[in-house]
């Protein structure tokens, strides 16, 4: 049967754009459809206007620091519908951009929801559409637990817009969206608080790059609302303020809460149930190395998948399944030393295993650590320390995580990240000449290896 697409694309984020533009480049007929913008989470409401903002609350720091170093400046002043305009202004371009950069490639875009009828066949906004392969690329949606008064808070998706920045903020989580907007309110002014259940910030990442992070936050002046859950929200008079009541019968007021509990795959309504694509327990689609369903021409790839909700992780999801269904070139993604960094301030950036990870896969290790304070604040006495953490296997020498704690620790990482690609040893990190004078040289100039705990201590741990 001659279907209207040899592929249909749903969803024009990250991985459905790029998946979309390669097939198309290999010679495929593809159509894609968008129920909202073209661009996806990371560039309409994600990752880049995330970044905008990070840039802009960093000036506050920028004007402290200038004083030390000659400059004298008039008490600087914020508007936040100028910084909060410009963004949505490049964020329209960049939608611009993606919808061009499909035009470009042959792709053909449908504005609307898609819908599976069966295996081949997808309805969008009224229009029937068949293909003969088909890829979900829908990504996922801030969750927000179910407690009374949950419609008063926001979550980021809300965040790019608010008419006025708030005078207070409690925002809820220790996760990645958390501690980057609460530096972003925080520089911009408001007083922030976070509001987290458990004992310390980022979950998941190495231990001591918590510890970093946290105490960072917290001497920045944010109110760190440890081993705290929020029990209801209380708006008051129907408005701000609000009260939020914790479990722990506590409670405060604050101006507005913002939720940052995770996001959830977007499975919901797109018809995956009548075509066999099976779901997995957090209900996201499962796929196997390949990324492909339990359904036979189907394929899924980027946050809906949830194997690691980045954006470039997506776009290699992507690119590996155009190729390797119209490229004649079979390529699984590679989810091994995936670097990754929070926008925090300050930053923080890893790649490859945790210290914990390392000691529960690996035998012996040797672990270099270094913390200092960065050349740029000596003058202005800020009160900022980097960390910076070498992961060494000791029977191989191979170096096995990088991570680090401070300012400009995503730029540092990403290119450290191809010497953990390419499978770099300690030695090849001590051989190679630092830049001087860099926070970046302390990575090839760490010699002495940290005390290794004693085998109790590390049974225990
Ligand atoms: P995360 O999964 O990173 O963090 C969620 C946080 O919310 C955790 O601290 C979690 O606590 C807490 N939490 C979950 N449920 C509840 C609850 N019911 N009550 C109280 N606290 C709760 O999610 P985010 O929303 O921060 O980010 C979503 C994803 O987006 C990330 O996983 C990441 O993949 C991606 N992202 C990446 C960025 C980057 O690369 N720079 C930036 C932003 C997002 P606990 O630890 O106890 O589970």
């Amino acid at each position: 049967m001659a279907y209207d697409y040899d592929l249909f694309v749903i969803g024009a984020g990250s991985g459905g754009v790029r998946a979309s533009r390669i097939a198309a480049g290999h010679g495929a007929r593809v159509g894609i459809c968008e129920d909202y913008r073209v661009g996806g989470t990371c560039v309409i409401r994600g990752c880049v206007p995330k970044k905008l903002l990070v840039y802009g609350s960093k000036f506050a720091h920028e004007f402290e620091d200038a004083a030390a170093y000659g400059w004298t400046l008039a008490a600087p002043g914020h508007s936040w519908p100028i910084l909060r305009d410009n963004v949505a202004k490049e964020v329209d371009r960049l939608n611009g951009v993606y919808i061009r950069l499909l035009e470009g490639a042959g792709v053909k875009l449908h504005m609307g929801r898609g819908r599976l009828m069966d295996r081949h066949t997808i309805d969008v906004g009224g229009t029937t559409i068949t293909a003969d392969k088909l890829l979900v690329a829908t990504g996922g949606h801030p969750v927000v637990p179910d407690i009374p008064g949950r419609q008063f808070a926001i979550t980021s998706n809300e965040a790019f817009h608010l008419p006025a920045l708030p005078k207070r903020i409690a925002i809820v989580g220790g996760g990645y969206i958390a501690v980057e907007f609460a530096g972003i309110f925080h520089g911009l002014g408001s007083e922030v608080a976070i509001v987290l259940r458990r004992d310390r910030v980022l979950r998941g990442f190495d231990e001591e790059c918590r510890a970093a992070v946290h105490d960072a936050l917290k001497a920045s002046g944010i109110t760190m609302r440890t081993e705290t859950q929020i029990a209801r929200i209380e708006a008051t008079g129907g408005k701000a303020p609000f009260i939020v009541h914790t479990a722990q019968g506590g409670s405060f007021e604050t101006d507005l809460v913002m939720y940052a509990t995770g996001r959830t795959a977007n499975t919901a309504g797109i018809g995956l149930e009548k075509v066999g694509v099976q779901l997995d327990k957090a209900g996201a689609i499962a796929v196997d190395e390949w990324s492909k369903t339990t359904a036979p021409n189907i394929w899924a790839v980027g946050d809906v998948t949830d194997r690691i909700n980045l954006t470039p992780v997506a776009i290699m999801e992507g690119h590996c399944f155009a190729d390797t269904e119209f490229g004649k070139r079979p390529r699984k993604p590679d989810h091994r030393d995936v670097p990754s960094a929070v926008f925090c301030q300050p930053e923080l950036a890893n790649v490859g295993l945790t210290e914990e990870e390392a000691r529960l896969r690996l035998g012996e290790l040797r672990v270099f650590t270094t913390a200092f304070r960065p050349m740029k604040y000596t003058l202005s006495g800020r009160q900022q320390r980097t960390f910076m953490k070498l992961i060494v296997e000791a029977a191989t020498d191979r170096v096995v995580g990088v991570h680090m704690v401070g300012d400009d620790a995503a730029e540092l990482i990403q290119g450290l990240a191809v010497a953990i690609k390419a499978g770099a040893t300690k030695a090849q990190f001590d051989a190679t000449v630092g830049i001087h004078p860099t926070a970046g040289e302390e990575f090839v100039t760490m010699r002495t290896a940290r005390p290794e705990p004693a085998p109790s201590r590390q049974a225990a741990e």
